[in-house]
């Protein structure tokens, strides 16, 4: 999976947005602050690499994408982000989903 967000260049702040929902600030870098944003997106389990599609335009907005990587799969059942288990699942841990956790005791 590919998601493309905005990243605006603000007194060195870089705020990217994907959507209404998701902001992700940091006065590190764009790159830092689509990371963040990744992260918030898709969470700290799951890899991603995020490139730059288009430099900042004249209101200073950058295009960067987020791509979800397709290698990264649950080892047991094999699914991966774009195709996740019937239910929903999600990582628990960076090779295994939600679905085939040991249920807690
Ligand atoms: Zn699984
Ligand atoms: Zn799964």
């Amino acid at each position: 999976m590919e998601i493309i967000v905005s990243v605006r260049d603000r007194y060195n702040t870089y705020t990217a947005t994907f959507g209404s929902k998701h902001r992700a600030s940091c006065t590190g870098g764009a790159q830092q602050a689509v990371e963040r944003l990744a992260v918030k997106v898709f969470g700290q389990l799951q890899r991603t690499t995020v490139a730059e599609v288009s430099r900042a335009d004249c209101a200073g907005v950058a295009y960067w994408s987020i791509k979800t990587d397709p290698d990264q799969a649950c080892r047991l059942c094999g699914c991966t982000w774009d195709h996740g288990c019937e239910d929903g699942c999600y990582w628990i841990e960076a090779d295994l989903c939600s679905s085939c956790a040991p249920a807690e005791s």
